[in-house]
């Protein structure tokens, strides 16, 4: 990462005396900072604006008490959050993340990146974030639904289908999007499909929004490959976490011809040399609940490495599905020792500004999550889509629609990146084009 240029120093500097001690949003920041020098020179009146100044600040951040009572009678009071980041492109659009080190540095790290994200998807969706410090490990499907149930009593006022949408994000799935849309229901009186996407099949989900987000990662990596002539036929891949995006990922690139030979979570990793067995892991995480630990125990050739690092494990992509800052600087070098030619970010900001810096010194392809991990986003706005013409569409047209979405992020980065004097770095392609396509309708809307 190099010095940022002197006009755009000042905005970072003001934002981290505004933001004390929230170092994830200051990361974030820095990232599309760094990326945005060519910019000042080439749009000077983007910057003559303030518009970086104003996609810093959020335009309203809510906080508030979400109180619980567990099975035995006692009260819990855990943190909600909700950060509505950016409107200028449509309605506020991002998950919720229910994890312990949920804390507002986390949800406005995660909301900035999500103006870019959903930006670039070129759908009408702005951009937001919310969660809670709630840890739903070990918790039971009475004790999640209340905490939904208390979530939603306050969240609700502040959501709506051309408000701000949210989805699920690290902890939030299918069944948590359930408990709060039947709460939102309840207290609105309203059947608002288009009021959180991640739903049922069957009550206004869309087909293909579960395997989206790892899905399109996929996508991505074999976009970025077939440009210098490769595909993921007959590859090594190692995909960090085991949650939804990383079990989705593994499937996409199975069936693309590659082996995924490890997964993690957060006791270790699992490696199978013979690949993923994909029912089994899906079994385990989605069905049980379950640790990898129980994989290994299933599939007797596997091994499970409890201290260690998953990047260590020899391959030729390497996807990070897992959670922030979970790749750093010895990770990267470990991958590029072993000859890794691509890595694609599955999860939010994987990947330190060290890693990053690694890959790009190697010449290994990098997709930055932004754009890599837009699949997800774009699928919520599919069903949005759905939810508004009263539709379901089919798997494979809705998968159609990702796979051209994705298609669609990969060139603009591309091409924007080669425009911007930077040909083949797609996060300068993707922060600048996420950049340009949400400051030029703050331009029009004026001082807002
Ligand atoms: N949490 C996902 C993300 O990071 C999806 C958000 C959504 O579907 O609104 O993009």
């Amino acid at each position: 990462m190099s010095d940022l240029h002197p006009k755009l120093q000042p905005i970072f500097t003001t934002v981290l005396a505004r933001n004390p001690g929230e170092a994830e949003f200051h990361q974030a920041v820095k990232e599309v900072l760094d990326s945005l020098a060519p910019v000042v020179d080439k749009r000077p009146e983007l910057i003559d604006a303030a518009i970086i100044e104003r996609l810093c600040e959020p335009e309203r951040q809510i906080i508030f008490r979400v109180p619980w009572t567990d099975d035995q009678g006692q009260v819990h009071v855990n943190r909600g959050f909700r950060v509505e980041f950016n409107s200028a492109l449509g309605p506020y659009k991002g998950g919720l993340r229910f994890h312990p080190s949920v804390y507002l540095g986390i949800i406005k790290f995660l909301g900035f990146e999500q103006i870019f994200k959903n930006a670039l998807t070129g759908l009408p969706i702005g951009g937001g974030k919310g969660g809670s410090d709630f840890d739903p490990k070990g918790r039971s499907d009475a004790e999640i639904m209340r905490f939904c149930q208390s979530f939603m009593t306050e969240l609700y006022r502040h959501i709506g289908e051309y408000r701000d949408v949210p989805a699920g994000d690290i902890g939030v799935g299918g069944r948590e999007i359930g408990y709060m849309f039947g709460q939102y229901k309840r207290i609105t009186n309203q059947y608002e499909s288009g009021v959180l996407t991640g739903k049922g099949i069957g009550w206004g989900g869309s087909r293909a929004r579960t395997e989206a987000t790892g899905y399109g990662t996929v996508f991505f990596t074999r976009d970025m490959l077939t440009s210098r002539g490769e595909s993921l036929e007959g590859k090594r891949v190692v995909v960090s976490g085991a949650g939804n995006v990383a079990i989705y990922a593994v499937e996409k690139a199975q069936d693309l011809g590659a082996t995924v030979v490890a997964v993690s979570d957060s006791g270790g990793y699992v490696v199978d040399e013979k690949g993923i067995d994909l029912e089994l892991l899906k079994d385990i995480k989605e069905v049980q609940r379950g640790r990898l630990t129980d994989y290994a125990a299933v599939r007797k050739h596997a091994t499970h490495v409890d201290n260690g690092s998953i990047w260590d494990v020899d391959c030729d992509v390497a996807l990070p599905c897992a959670t922030q800052n979970e790749l750093d600087g010895d990770g990267a070098a470990a991958l590029v020792k072993n000859g890794v030619t691509a890595v694609a970010e599955g999860a939010n900001m994987p990947c330190t500004p060290e890693a990053i810096k690694v890959f790009q010194e190697a010449g290994t392809l990098f997709g930055p999550g932004k754009a890599a991990n837009a699949g997800g986003v774009a699928t919520s706005a599919l069903e949005m889509q759905q939810n508004a013409m009263r539709d379901a569409w089919t798997f494979e047209a809705t998968e159609e629609r990702l796979d051209q979405i994705m298609s669609g992020i990969h060139t603009r980065c591309l091409e924007t990146a080669e425009e911007f004097g930077s040909p083949g770095d797609y996060v300068v392609g993707a922060n600048i084009s996420g950049f340009i396509q949400v400051a030029e309708p703050m331009m029009a809307m004026g001082v807002i």
